[in-house]
């Protein structure tokens, strides 16, 4: 098993959601050909897709955020790992809590889906002037497009904030918005250029 074999396979044994094999790839994909450098990410989990999104190239920046201690530990581990402590800033805090400097090429909004809007539009002012929002799981598991399968209320609840932030994308006049039926669902947008 090479070593991001190893960071998925402790992801599958810990119910740690990292973004699944085509998603990653499409978003690999996506950075490659627009020669996207610096990457914001909200949702580190173990650092997985920042370390995936760092390998591309070796003068790709990513500043990635995460609550969770545990994980935020876990990630610093594999950061190390791959020798990548000088290209991926790993900052611990609630991303609604923190402010962050710096202008970015790409934000990968993939943290607790009921707050996508609050991210959205507390990162908005970091995004360069060509730069896109992606945004993972507006599938989440196959549920937004199969309610009938939900039976819990918290999830039903999660489901309409989905939808709706997938409403508000659409709705942004400032953001031209791409929808993937790809990996668990991805968003690609991007600002509409004003004269
Ligand atoms: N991007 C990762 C997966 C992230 S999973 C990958 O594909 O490898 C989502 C993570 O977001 C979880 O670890 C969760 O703890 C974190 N998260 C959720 N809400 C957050 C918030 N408000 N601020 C920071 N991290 C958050
Ligand atoms: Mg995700």
């Amino acid at each position: 098993m090479d070593k991001i074999q190893e960071m998925e396979a402790y992801a599958k044994e810990h119910n740690v959601p990292i973004m699944d094999l085509e998603g990653i790839s499409f978003l690999c994909e996506f950075i490659k050909q627009n020669n996207v450098k610096r990457i914001l990410e909200i949702g580190t989990a173990i650092g997985y897709s920042a370390i995936r999104m760092a390998l591309l190239d070796n003068d790709i920046q990513v500043v990635t955020i995460e609550r969770d201690e545990q994980r935020y530990q876990e990630a610093i581990k594999n950061r190390q790992i791959f020798g990548l402590d000088d290209r991926i800033e790993m900052i611990q805090a609630d991303a609604l809590e923190i402010e962050i400097e710096g202008i970015f090429d790409l934000i990968f909004i993939d943290a607790a889906k009921s707050q996508y809007i609050k991210f959205f539009e507390k990162y908005e002012k970091n995004l360069s002037k060509h730069g896109v929002i992606v945004s993972d799981n507006l599938k989440f598991h196959g549920f937004v497009e199969h309610p009938e399968r939900i039976i819990s209320r918290n999830l039903r609840q999660m489901i309409g904030k989905i939808k709706r932030y997938i409403t508000y994308l659409e709705n942004n006049p400032n953001y031209e918005s791409e929808f993937f039926d790809l990996g668990d669902g991805i968003a690609i947008s991007k600002k509409i250029k004003k004269e």
